[in-house]
């Protein structure tokens, strides 16, 4: 583990926000996320060193991206959307698309006429071969100009180490008039600070339009506009309600213990297969409350999305 100190303006002052397990593998390992008290970033303190996190990343972390593979062209399809607006020159456009994974995403953009790379660090995603990839860390491709039409990073900047030296990257390897589209979560929102919907340590940071925007300036990138929606990923804001009762009647924010097992963790502690009657059983062994609280979710996430309060952001970004 290291302590750190801010990665966007360097400073050592932070407040404490919440702490929480790594939910997915190891129950027993807390981790803690600070906020900058002068810029507002949020991030992992102290976290796993680089050689050290690569174990919260088993191979069965790659294989729920594979299982859910056939729902994904209309993830692709929206995706693509954001591409739209770059200027074509007569020979095909090219995009690099960072943490690629089994490199879907980039191979639907082939099949709408784009030239491709990836980048993928993990030596437990799946090889590729039908188009250029890196094995490597997106900072250190032997690329040192402006080369690429289009960058994209999906959810991939909130598991780096150093997010400042991934957007200076995307400046210098971008062409003038290119797009830098990326997806991260939204610390603004209460599933990031409150409700505990962050996957630690897998995340490592948490950005803000705000920050984002000084981390763009820095490396000489301009935002264009900004996407808060779930058209590619959700955070659904379970347990809203019970976060709004806390904070208002019991004065006090929502702590790891307030927060009842998931459907999931509840499945698992009861080994129940997913049907409709293990569904019952849980909703019965809730508390009334959270069935309200499920029920009025889809619209308290309309409403994050139209006052920019939603978990998930997708910015698009530009270089003169
Ligand atoms: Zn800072």
């Amino acid at each position: 583990m290291e302590t750190i100190n801010c990665n966007l303006c360097g400073s050592e002052e932070y407040r404490v926000v919440y702490s929480m397990p790594d939910r997915l593998y190891f129950n027993d390992e807390w981790f803690t996320v600070v906020e900058c008290k002068s810029c507002g970033l949020g991030f992992v303190n102290p976290r796993p060193t680089y050689s050290e996190i690569f174990r919260y990343y088993p191979p069965s972390f790659y294989e729920s991206f594979e299982k859910e593979r056939v729902f994904h062209q209309r993830r692709y399809r929206n995706q693509a959307k954001f591409l739209t607006g770059i200027p074509m020159g007569k020979d095909k456009n090219i995009l690099l698309d960072v943490g690629c994974a089994n490199g879907d995403f980039p191979r639907y953009m082939q099949t709408i006429g784009w030239e491709v790379e990836g980048v993928e660090v993990s030596p437990n995603s799946k090889p590729i071969s039908d188009f250029k990839i890196y094995n490597q860390e997106f900072t250190d491709i032997p690329i040192h100009e402006a080369y690429y039409d289009a960058i994209t990073a999906w959810a991939v900047l909130e598991h780096v180490h150093n997010p400042m030296s991934y957007f200076r990257k995307a400046a210098e390897v971008l062409k003038p008039g290119g797009f830098f589209v990326f997806l991260v979560t939204n610390f603004e929102s209460i599933s990031s600070k409150n409700l505990f919907r962050e996957d630690l340590p897998r995340h490592l940071y948490f950005f803000t339009e705000k920050t984002v925007k000084e981390y763009l300036e820095k490396s000489g990138l301009e935002l264009l506009r900004s996407d808060y929606s779930d058209q590619i990923y959700s955070m659904r804001p379970v347990n809203w309600l019970r976060y709004y009762v806390y904070r208002y009647l019991k004065k006090h924010n929502l702590k790891w213990e307030d927060i009842p097992l998931t459907r999931i963790e509840y499945f698992n502690k009861n080994k129940l297969n997913k049907n409709l009657w293990s569904n019952l059983q849980y909703a019965v062994s809730q508390n009334p409350f959270t069935l309200v609280d499920i029920m009025l979710m889809p619209l308290f996430e309309k409403y994050q999305m139209l006052s920019k309060s939603y978990g998930i952001v997708t910015y698009i970004a530009t270089k003169h």
